[in-house]
């Protein structure tokens, strides 16, 4: 069965407005003086909520809540989650309620970091925001709100950490099929593709659309930002097989073939590591691109250190996909600002 049949059999809430460009890096290239051309797949450039990559799951996953009759939306997430930001506008675009559970995820104590950023957003957007403590459950403390709303005869759709449900990574199986296409109208091919990964939708999203299109799954590179590389390359090769038996189509992926890697996580979760703080002003001024600071940032200072290390033949190309989450600058406002 062709690919986008299998995706319009289910419920789609349009929050994008077509294809994210794609643009080359040359100032950045001559800058490294690197032996490939670099682009970035603008998954930045969304038109709601700021934009960011979870608006290509909120497509599935909102329009799935429409569809049951929903009239709340709940999510979980760490305070300054782009994913809970972005849940908030969606469920106003929307005309949902929405309600976020966020954890206490990252030791990071700071005012900005405690009020700035996301969590401005998500009260502009009209969320009403539970916090929970770091040892907490929050996609329990989740369930039991919903189950409170439906006492009182409302009706809530929740879905977990990143909207990573296999419905959610639909939205990078579309995403694959984009790019696909894109890189035919560029007559190139990108020799690696390379992601941050965090509830590891995006990255089994795209892994499961390449496969089933042909594209070659194995150029995906993703840097983990969360869990360590040996749960991360698991956990996506499940969600890989549960996205293909949600398209009602068997397909899996060899564990061994999935590109994942911790060597830019640092101390952990939303903490910043000197390589990101890099990356972030180096394509800042070269380019005038925003990276947050949890993930593309830390992807970024991934792909830098593979072009500085001389992994890359000449001639070739690589994708970069900004996925977003710049409102973080302002929460990691310390970490950034010019010292002294
Ligand atoms: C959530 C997020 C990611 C990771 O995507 P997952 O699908 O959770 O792996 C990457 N970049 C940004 C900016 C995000 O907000």
């Amino acid at each position: 069965m062709d690919l986008n049949d299998a995706l319009s059999r289910f419920e789609r809430f349009p929050l994008l407005d077509g294809p994210t460009p794609i643009q080359r890096l040359s100032r950045l290239e001559s800058r490294l003086g690197s032996p490939i051309r670099i682009h970035v797949k603008r998954d930045d450039l969304m038109g709601v909520g700021l934009g960011g990559n979870k608006l290509r799951k909120l497509e599935f996953l909102v329009g799935q809540a429409l569809a049951q009759g929903c009239d709340t939306f709940i999510t979980t997430g760490g305070l300054q989650s782009n994913h809970a930001r972005l849940t908030a506008a969606a469920s106003a675009r929307a005309g949902l309620a929405c309600e976020l559970v966020l954890a206490d995820m990252v030791a990071y104590e700071d005012e900005a970091y405690a009020h700035n950023g996301n969590v401005l957003l998500d009260q502009l957007f009209g969320a009403a925001v539970h916090r929970v403590a770091r040892d907490a459950d929050p996609l329990l403390a989740a369930r039991q709100r919903a189950g409170e709303l439906q006492r009182q005869g409302r009706k809530a759709y929740v879905v977990g950490l990143g909207g990573s449900s296999p419905l959610g990574a639909l939205g990078y199986v579309a995403c694959a099929a984009e790019l696909l296409q894109q890189e035919r109208a560029m007559e190139t091919r990108f020799s690696r593709i390379v992601i941050p990964t965090g509830s590891f939708g995006t990255h089994a999203g795209l892994l499961a659309g390449l496969q089933w299109l042909g594209g070659d799954a194995r150029r995906v590179r993703g840097y983990t930002i969360l869990a360590r590389q040996d749960v991360a390359r698991q956990r996506t090769a499940s969600l890989v097989e549960a996205i293909f038996s949600q398209l009602r189509r068997p397909g899996a992926l060899d564990a061994d073939a999935i590109d994942v890697t911790d060597s830019q996580l640092g101390p952990g979760y939303g903490l910043p590591t000197p390589a990101m703080i890099d990356a972030v002003r180096l394509l800042a001024r070269t380019e005038g691109l925003v990276l947050d600071p949890v993930y593309s940032g830390k992807a970024f200072a991934g792909l830098l250190a593979s072009i500085r290390a001389g992994e890359f033949a000449a001639g070739g190309s690589v994708l970069f996909i900004m996925t977003g989450g710049s409102p973080g600058v302002y929460a990691y406002r310390s970490t950034l600002e010019n010292q002294g």
